[in-house]
């Protein structure tokens, strides 16, 4: 799983970063957190095709996070997609994408299935899960979480092995959770796989406040990607308009416990976020400032 940042600026756009959008590439899907104005382009000069993008979640329905999607959906019609597109946000989101897509003289050539996420909800992807949570913002806004389910635990050979089980088929009907018959006896998969490995947790707070319930939302994940729009000495202001301050989500992911944390949604204030940074790191060590482009490979704990 691959997370790639596609826009990293709150608010407008600066000449070295878009608004905000976030890809997360798992195996031949993306999943798009947000679509800031002019996500599409970011795609092409990515390594990822918009084409790709099976869901998209917007966290809420300020300008810089969504204004990008009439304008994807068009091109991706024009590209001659043919497989729905679901979107997923806040309560609104019908009405949002339907207002959307009746801008001009278009109609896409394919299905997009706008679908509330309500706080305390969930999206079953199949072998993952995207939770939606309330934030703390001016407006209406989701954090999302996105979870795998957890795998199978490792297949032990040698307790196979010492069980008289053939290898051959009998090993993956085991794998896959079934018990086999051996001789006379049962052998269950419990009795040759190792316990179920938890999967990769990645959470996007969109725009919000820091709140007690974040730490909880955020708890041992593999990614934490938190809203950063200011450094510590301007953290009121940022707070006074539904913002958090780098210093504070450093001080989230402390609390989660999380592997890694990474800043986005940076004020177009910050040409250089050095001082972004250094107030996170006082807080919480292993923090990068997202640009645009970057690529965070997110591998299995086990
Ligand atoms: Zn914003
Ligand atoms: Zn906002």
């Amino acid at each position: 799983m691959q997370i790639v940042f596609l826009g990293t600026s709150g608010s407008w756009p600066t000449p070295k970063r878009n608004v905000s959008a976030v890809a997360v590439k798992r195996g031949p899907e993306i999943v798009l957190f947000d679509c800031g104005e002019g996500t599409q382009r970011q795609f092409m000069q990515s390594h990822l095709s918009f084409m790709q993008v099976s869901r998209v979640f917007l966290s809420h329905f300020h300008g810089d996070h969504f204004l990008g999607l009439p304008g994807m959906i068009q091109s991706m019609s024009m590209n001659g997609r043919e497989a729905p597109l679901d979107v997923h946000g806040p309560r609104g989101v019908e009405q949002l994408v339907g207002d959307l897509l009746s801008l001009g003289y278009f109609t896409p050539g394919f299905a997009v299935r706008p679908k509330e996420l309500p706080p305390g909800g969930q999206i079953d992807c199949g072998e993952y899960v995207v939770k939606g949570f309330e934030a703390v913002h001016t407006v209406p806004a989701l954090t999302f979480a996105l979870e795998e389910k957890p795998r199978p635990g490792r297949f032990s050979t040698e307790r196979a092995e010492a069980l008289g089980v053939p290898s051959g088929p009998l090993y993956s009907r085991l794998q896959e959770g079934e018990s086999v018959r051996v001789g006379d006896r049962t052998i269950r998969s419990e009795d040759v796989l190792g316990p179920p490995r938890r999967g990769r947790k990645i959470v996007y707070t969109g725009d919000t406040m820091p709140h007690e319930d974040l730490v909880e939302v955020a708890h041992h994940a593999d990614v934490l990607i938190h809203d950063a729009t200011s450094d510590a000495a301007l953290e009121e202001k940022a707070n006074r308009y539904g913002h958090s301050s780098s210093r504070q989500a450093a001080a989230v992911a402390k609390e989660a416990e999380v592997g890694l944390l990474v800043l986005t949604h940076l004020s177009p204030r910050y040409e250089d976020p050095t001082t972004v940074l250094e107030d996170a790191r006082k807080v919480f060590g292993n923090v990068r400032v997202a640009e645009d482009f970057m690529g965070v490979d997110v591998p299995y704990r086990d």
